[in-house]
């Protein structure tokens, strides 16, 4: 568990900062029933990784859809609601106090928690969209999950007839280049950066913090286990995200 006297530690750089920039990961979002990948009962004890590269999408869009449709039934996105480290987030956000939250989470939550679509940076875009591969225009997921159900796979875009994709960052694709070079903007330009409920695996959004502290500042972690970035953190929180968040913020 963390230290209260860790926590006044963490709370102190976030007092003193200029600019706090939040990097939150699937351990934010487990409190509100959607399975991290990685941890116990993560997503990747019941599917394979390989069933999602962006290469299988090309080749076998149809058959991508088919497992790409149980795979985000599994998230539970229609009874997830945002929990307290997302609503600590958001208040912290409408506060000035964090300037922008970058997650890797495809989820939506931030923004039901109340953080201005603005100020949240989507760095693996999100799964409650498509986006056509012929016309770029994006689509609510429900109706690509409609048209699986009804064996019209691969899902069609409604304005040109083009494939559609989930409006995510698939295994071996390229993260879209305007929302990372947002990203690691905020990267340099915060002082703190509150890593929260990352594995900090998954590279390139897993280097962000490295950005903030090769620029002079600090990373607060705060997550259920170990990161390879610890040793380098001013302040490592051990503990649940919904707890020591609001905590540390509050
Ligand atoms: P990850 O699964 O690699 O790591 C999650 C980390 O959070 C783990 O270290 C785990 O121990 C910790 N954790 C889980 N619940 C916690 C809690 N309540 N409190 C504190 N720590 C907790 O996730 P990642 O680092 O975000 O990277 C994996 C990729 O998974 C991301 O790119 C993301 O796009 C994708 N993903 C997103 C969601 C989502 O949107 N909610 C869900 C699953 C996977």
């Amino acid at each position: 568990m963390a230290s209260q006297d860790a926590v006044e530690e963490a709370r102190a750089l976030v007092e003193e900062a200029k600019s706090v920039v939040a990097f939150t990961g699937a351990g934010v979002s487990t409190a509100s029933g959607i399975p991290d990948f990685r941890g116990e009962g993560g997503l990747w004890e019941r599917f394979d990784p390989s069933d999602f590269r962006y290469e299988r999408f090309l080749e076998d869009p149809a058959g991508f859809w088919e497992l790409r449709a149980v795979l985000t039934r599994s998230l539970g996105l229609e009874d997830a609601r945002p929990n307290a480290c997302h609503q600590a987030l958001a208040q912290a956000c409408k506060e000035g106090v964090v300037e922008a939250v970058v997650t890797q989470n495809i989820d939506g939550l931030h923004q039901e928690a109340g953080v201005s679509g603005e100020d949240v940076v989507e760095v693996h875009g999100s799964t409650r969209r498509t986006r056509c591969m012929g016309c770029g225009e994006r689509w609510p997921i429900e109706e690509a999950l409609e048209a699986v159900d009804a064996g019209r796979v691969p899902p069609s875009c409604g304005g040109c007839g083009g494939v559609l994709k989930p409006d995510v960052v698939l295994f071996g694709e390229r993260l879209p280049k305007d929302v990372f070079d947002r990203a690691q903007a905020l990267a340099r330009g915060s002082d703190v950066m509150l890593v929260a409920g990352s594995s900090l695996s998954v590279y390139p959004a897993a280097g962000l913090p490295e950005i903030t502290l090769s620029q002079g500042g600090d990373v607060v972690i705060v997550n259920g286990e170990a990161t390879g970035l610890d040793a380098r953190a001013s302040v490592v929180l051990r503990g649940r995200v919904e707890t020591v968040v609001p905590e540390l913020l509050g």
